[in-house]
């Protein structure tokens, strides 16, 4: 038989078995990686109440998914500090969805020192991570893009060695080439972290609006500041920062209190 043949035959009983343990290949593959998850920022789980807490604010959201909430680890506290949540999404390898459930990690400090308008921020924030599923694609849509842009350089290479005059100065356009690649590969990195402050901005935006929980988000943004040395604005026009600047996200809290006050008052008035 052709060997072509044998290839496709084993291909097509490989993805047969592939659909016919799918529901196994699932449950397998969701609890390795939200194991893997609970390794990393925390295995604990935390008080009834407070888990009762947790999701009256996410109903408030319109969250009605399961979420797993557990206490963050040593590791996780060092990262993210004493004050603080935050919603993960667990993906194999780190970068591939395979449908598991997603993680809160609350911190030492959360229900023990903040006050119940910075819960009430900061859950409705990671809600909203939650809701619009943000991140869980950007690290394969990241993969991908190196993949390609390295698909591309060899491709790219291959066309331009043909050329007489780039043969003949070849050393100089090798430079060149690998200079160039390696400034291509910040392109990813930069647009990733502009897409993390553009979510950051939605989060903060939708969980205020719907909560009106700015009272909360300007406390807890005083106390990062304080707790990280933060600067009021990021250095480089915000275009090596994950977040918005400090001044930026309190000036927009401020905006939604103003307006939120000014809507009461119409309503008072009529
Ligand atoms: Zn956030």
């Amino acid at each position: 038989m052709n060997k072509k043949y044998i290839y496709l035959i084993f291909v097509t009983m490989f993805l047969s078995l592939i659909y016919l343990q799918k529901n196994y290949l699932h449950d397998k593959l969701t609890s390795y990686v939200s194991e893997k998850a609970q390794q990393r920022f925390g295995t604990k789980s935390i008080a009834k109440d407070q888990e009762n807490k947790i999701k009256s604010i996410a109903r408030a959201m319109n969250v009605s998914e399961p979420i797993v909430i557990r206490k963050m680890n040593h590791n996780a506290l060092i990262t993210f500090g004493y004050y603080n949540a935050f919603a993960h999404f667990p993906l194999l390898f780190d970068f591939i969805p395979v449908g598991s459930k997603p993680f809160l990690f609350v911190s030492e400090g959360f229900f023990e020192d903040l006050s119940p308008k910075e819960q009430l921020f900061l859950i409705g924030h990671e809600m909203v991570h939650i809701k619009e599923k943000h991140t869980i694609y950007l690290n394969l849509l990241l993969n991908l893009f190196f993949l390609g842009l390295f698909l591309f350089w060899l491709f790219f290479k291959k066309i331009i060695n043909k050329n007489a005059f780039i043969k003949k100065h070849s050393s100089v356009f090798s430079v060149i080439y690998i200079l160039l690649f390696f400034i291509s590969l910040t392109v990813p990195n930069l647009v990733s972290l502009a897409y993390k402050r553009h979510i950051e901005r939605v989060a903060d935006y939708k969980s205020i609006e719907k909560l009106k929980s700015y009272d909360g988000g300007i406390k807890l943004l005083e106390r990062w500041k304080k707790e990280f040395r933060l600067p009021d604005y990021n250095p480089h026009y915000d275009l090596f920062s994950d977040h918005p600047s400090n001044a930026e996200r309190k000036q927009c809290f401020l905006k939604l209190k103003n307006r939120s006050k000014e809507i009461d008052e119409k309503y008072k008035t009529t």
